[in-house]
């Protein structure tokens, strides 16, 4: 198409505000496909994401539109993911177009997540076309949200588009304004071909396919590609569109969105954010600054069974053919054995690896607890990386410890201020500003190191507000802390897989609580066995674990053989998740029950 009659927007929406509602409604009217089809499409690939309470990300679409002035556009929308796990993802979303559709629910206003995503929009100098949703409530307080938007986001009232993606109400404008208001491309059609990769897709008979927006020149079926950020050279195998499915085409054009399908083996050679050029007529600056994913939460994976090694290996590494923050290499824990340290970008990816790997694949996984990412500097001068707790040097070799601060932003109506503030600081967390949205809501900012929001943070922010917080964060600098490890000794033995890094101010009271968690999670055994949190050489807490009394056996000293059997078959269900380390046995629990210290 003519750039002259192509539009390209993306949508922001905080969760559950609509955008999956919506969307469907304007592939129905523009007749792309039944919202019934586009359903089935969609949530296959997403069960987990939908599960986990994320909105599902939908594929780029084109919509063919003919407009009241008679003339065809293409349209094409560009989902951002939902979570911000994902934030750099969003920002490639939104630098592939020149406009967004903003979805505020109408009963609810803005939300932490929806203003950060409209910074973002604006920082890429997006048209935004701001929409108040489900209108059809009873509870729909227009006036309240309509204020909100012009106030706090700075959208003249007079551009608000109210609609109802359930009734269908106010698709019509949207449409129309998509055309009047957002600006068309304006690529170079004779320039060089340069492509901007805003997702990237692994298909087994495909290769990578690269989803992309195409800025200046035309790519066509065959040509000879280079990606400037990795240098990896490959060929466009296939060229199309999203309709929604995969239609293939000649060749893309300045300003057009669809797919080249690279015959990459792996999305880490092909990453969101990197730019496609020609290897003939090559551009020579690249559409954006690259950065790979960059993970910021660490954990050891361990197969409870070790026969499971290989595996656990090969299924990390065909996640990763098509995850590219997913990162790993082997590691050894002398409590655990042989596993891998594995990167991820937030605590919700994590826990999309983790029941891909046991749901998909099969394998009984022993996660250690998460770990961020800590500069340390040495007496010698060296700085070293450290995101296994374990791995700390001595404390004589430390000079300083540097850890991840992270910006968040909360926003929460004005009545819990109080439990809020009182959470973060809970939480070292330093207090930067609060600014009101209207009479009844703020926007809290603070620093907070990572490591403190790594685990629970949010859902502890949710149930101490009742649900009405919302939060977004990033990461903002790392900062010298006075930090520990805390190591764990069970029955006189150090356990790696057990460490962890905290504030010293801390360290007392969560060595106390950990020993008291563990002398209740793990078992009793022949033994007495003791259980020692240290700082250095210096024990904080003890607690002992008693001797078993009795053989379990012993209660069926009747001689009933088949119970016998089942006893002991339940013992060894109950093993599954357990590891010994020296003589004890330790379950999964244990491993985590770092991640339930106040
Ligand atoms: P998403 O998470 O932003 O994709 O939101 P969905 O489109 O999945 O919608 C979230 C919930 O709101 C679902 O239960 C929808 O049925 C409901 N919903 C969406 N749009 C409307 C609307 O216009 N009116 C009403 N009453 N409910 C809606």
């Amino acid at each position: 198409a003519e750039q002259t009659h192509i539009r390209n927007f993306s949508i922001i929406a905080h969760v559950d505000h609509g955008k999956t509602t919506l969307s469907d409604r304007l592939l129905e009217v523009t007749q792309t496909l039944s919202s019934r089809e586009m359903r089935a499409q969609t949530l296959d690939a997403m069960d987990l994401e939908r599960e986990k309470g994320i909105t599902i990300k939908m594929h780029p679409v084109r919509l063919e539109y003919t407009a009241k002035d008679g003339q065809q556009y293409a349209l094409h929308m560009i989902d951002c993911p939902g979570h911000v796990d994902f934030s750099y993802e969003v920002s490639r979303s939104l630098q592939a177009c020149e406009g967004a559709l903003l979805i505020v629910d109408a009963s609810q206003g803005i939300e932490a997540q929806t203003l950060a995503n409209v910074y973002l929009a604006l920082e890429n100098n997006l048209e935004i076309i701001p929409i108040l949703n489900k209108i059809d409530l009873p509870g729909a307080e227009v006036e309240r949200v309509s204020e909100e938007v012009e106030h706090v986001l700075g959208l003249p009232r007079e551009e608000i588009i109210l609609a109802s993606g359930k009734e269908g109400t106010g698709v019509p404008e949207i449409l129309e304004a998509i055309v009047a208001r957002i600006p068309p491309p304006r690529g170079k059609n004779e320039a060089p071909a340069r492509a901007l990769i805003f997702d990237s897709q692994y298909n087994a008979y495909k290769g990578v396919i690269a989803y992309i927006r195409v800025v200046d020149g035309t790519i066509r079926t065959g040509d000879k590609l280079r990606l400037m950020g990795t240098d990896v050279l490959t060929e466009a195998m296939e060229i199309g569109f999203f309709r929604p499915g995969m239609v293939a085409g000649q060749a893309l054009s300045a300003g057009e969105v669809g797919y080249i399908a690279t015959g990459l083996k792996s999305v880490r050679d092909c990453q969101v954010g990197d730019t496609i050029t020609l290897i003939d007529n090559a551009a020579t600056e690249s559409l954006a600054p690259y950065e790979p994913a960059k993970p910021m939460v660490f954990a050891g994976l361990y197969p409870v069974d070790s026969g499971d090694y290989t595996l656990l290996r090969d299924a990390l590494d065909k996640l990763r053919l098509n995850d590219a923050a997913l990162s790993f290499e082997p590691e050894t824990s002398a409590a655990l054995g042989f596993g891998f340290r594995a990167g991820f970008l937030g605590l919700l990816h994590m826990e999309i690896v983790q029941e891909r790997l046991e749901r998909e694949y099969n394998i009984d996984l022993l996660i250690t607890a998460p770990s961020v990412e800590y500069q340390v500097l040495t007496n010698a001068g060296e700085i070293l990386i450290i995101d296994n707790p374990s791995e700390l040097p001595d404390v004589g070799m430390i000079d300083q410890i540097e850890e991840p601060m992270m910006a968040i932003s909360i926003i929460v109506p004005t009545r819990y201020i109080g439990v809020v503030m009182e959470l973060v600081t809970g939480k070292r967390g330093v207090f930067q500003s609060m600014d009101y949205l209207d009479k009844e809501r703020v926007v809290l900012k603070y620093e907070i190191p990572l490591s403190e929001i790594v685990v629970d943070f949010y859902d502890s922010l949710k149930s101490r507000t009742q649900g009405y917080a919302s939060l977004d964060y990033h990461l903002s600098s790392y900062r010298a802390s006075d930090l520990v490890k805390l190591d764990v000794l069970v029955n006189g033995t150090p356990v790696d897989a057990l460490s962890m890094i905290t504030h010293r101010d801390n360290a007392y009271r969560q060595g106390r609580q950990l020993v008291e968690k563990l002398q209740k999670l793990i078992p009793r055994q022949m033994f007495e066995v003791p259980i020692q949190a240290a700082v250095g050489s210096r024990v904080i807490a003890r607690e002992t674990i008693r001797a078993m009394r009795k053989d379990v056996l012993s209660k069926c000293y009747g001689g009933d053989i088949s119970r016998k059997r089942k006893l002991l078959e339940k013992q060894k269900e109950g093993k599954k998740r357990m590891k010994m380390v020296g003589n004890v046995e330790i379950p999964q629990d244990a491993f985590m029950a770092v991640l339930k210290l106040d």
